[in-house]
């Protein structure tokens, strides 16, 4: 016997790299190119050290209300959580413990085994058709303990119709449904107002693309009250102070300004519909992205290759070698004279190349 057989083992989750140079161009995490709105600014010079003695709110109160005021939700319907992978993490805690397995896709997320595997949730992970698209079918009338759908999807970048999200959420009424909406702001479809129809859905959203505040890791989810008083008994059974004193003054300001929301959003969505059609010049085949990303593969050059080379040039995408997704690469859309850059330096290589 020793005490490593005690130990709780699990595989972590690898998150993308996190360069310490400067200089290179940074399009592997889906961080916003864009920095944060200006009143974040004003509150954090604004904030009296002093008050860092004392614990922040409990109930991140201040948070709590801007986020429902902005969402037209009432407060009880509202979690907050230190960052989005937070929230999940503490929904898949709270909600999937019948023992059946929950669902998700096989390409998605991949935090969602992780978690799974760490909070011992059996799971089965339902393929993706060919062109990466959920099949709702896939999702009906199974006897499961949940079902997880990051919508749009990462990382392909794939949106399904909100409609096609009801049919699943009002199949599996007796389980908790989460989706998953870390990119809805760049042209996907809420799920929030099916919440006035379904009791059993958890809507996750976070600052940390559209927001431009990866950095300050917030997370918040909106849930019938019932649902969410279930996941606050869990977080309260945890860590009762998650969310710091910076953080909920941020997350305030940030919200206060919807006008430079709706900017860095517009821009975000414009570089990538011009960097879309780039690359499609340029040989690559993708779905039409509704994320910050896109999610790409070239006819004859191997993904793998171009990653490499990319990164020789300072410029860093995302690949992962894994099955069915091991000749894409997922190249977060940057500023425009980042992306130009990007194509610049594909452009050479690739017409060397073919
Ligand atoms: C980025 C991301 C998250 C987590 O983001 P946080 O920074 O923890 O809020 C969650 N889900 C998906 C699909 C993401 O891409």
């Amino acid at each position: 016997m020793s005490w490593e057989d005690g130990v709780r083992r699990v595989v972590p989750y690898v998150p993308g790299e996190q360069p310490k140079r400067a200089d290179i161009i940074k399009l592997n995490t889906n961080e916003c190119p864009y920095p944060p709105a200006p009143g974040v600014r004003r509150v954090l010079d604004e904030m009296d050290y002093g008050e860092f003695r004392l614990y922040p709110d409990p109930d991140s109160g201040v948070l709590v209300k801007a986020l429902a005021g902005y969402y037209g939700v009432s407060e009880k319907q509202v979690f907050v959580g230190v960052g989005s992978d937070d929230v999940l993490a503490m929904a898949f805690l709270t909600f999937f413990n019948t023992g059946k397995p929950i669902l998700f896709p096989d390409i998605t997320y991949s935090f969602y085994d992780v978690w799974a595997d760490l909070f011992r949730i059996p799971f089965e992970q339902i393929p993706l058709d060919e062109d990466f698209k959920i099949r709702t079918e896939d999702y009906l009338g199974r006897d499961c303990g949940g079902i997880v759908i990051a919508n749009p999807n990462a990382p392909t970048g794939v949106a399904l119709p909100l409609s096609e999200i009801e049919r699943i959420v009002s199949a599996n009424r007796d389980v908790v449904v989460i989706v998953d909406e870390a990119y809805v702001d760049f042209g996907g479809e809420s799920a929030l107002p099916l919440l006035k129809k379904y009791d059993n859905l958890l809507v996750v959203q976070t600052f940390s693309k559209s927001r431009a505040m990866a950095g300050m890791r917030i997370g918040y989810a909106f849930g019938r009250e019932k649902l969410i008083g279930y996941l606050l008994d869990c977080r309260f059974s945890f860590n009762s102070y998650p969310m710091n004193r910076p953080a909920l003054a941020a997350g305030v300001a940030a919200l206060e300004d919807k006008a430079y929301f709706q900017e860095i959003c517009g821009k975000i969505i414009k570089t990538r519909d011009r960097v879309e059609e780039a690359l499609r010049e340029l040989g690559f085949f993708f779905a039409d992205s509704s994320t910050n990303f896109v999610f790409a593969s070239h006819r004859e050059v191997p993904a793998k290759e171009i990653f490499e080379m990319l990164k020789d040039k300072g410029i860093y995408a995302r690949y992962f070698a894994k099955p069915r997704i091991d000749n894409y690469l997922r190249i977060t859309i940057g500023t425009d004279v980042e992306m130009a850059r990007l194509l610049e330096v594909l452009r050479e290589y690739l017409g060397g190349r073919c």
